[in-house]
């Protein structure tokens, strides 16, 4: 896995960076090295919308085992952790504003 670039000056984000956006995905996001406004590229936005839809499942899956409410709430605290920290390598970025969806 490997941390996006800035499409203008290949600057590699730093991972702190890059987490603090993908909380809020509408924050204008900057180079620091160049200053040139950051889009996010096209073909990534459905990997946003659609990787945490698993973790909607999840309890519906685990109730069916008859699983106790709070293990699947600990299971889904973890599994939304996970996708939070895996989602900063995969963005992308471009010149272009292709909007959200
Ligand atoms: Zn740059």
């Amino acid at each position: 896995m490997k941390l996006p670039k800035c499409w203008s000056c290949k600057y590699v984000f730093k991972y702190r960076e890059l987490f603090v956006l993908s909380f809020f995905p509408f924050k204008r996001n900057t180079c620091p090295n160049c200053g040139k406004r950051q889009h996010l590229a096209k073909n990534i936005n459905w990997k946003i919308n659609f990787l945490p839809l698993p973790i909607v499942f999840i309890p519906l899956v685990l109730n069916i085992f008859n699983v106790p409410w709070l293990s699947i709430g600990i299971i889904i605290i973890i599994a939304l952790a996970l996708y939070f920290a895996i989602l900063p390598y995969q963005l992308k970025f471009s010149n272009k504003d292709h909007g959200l969806f």
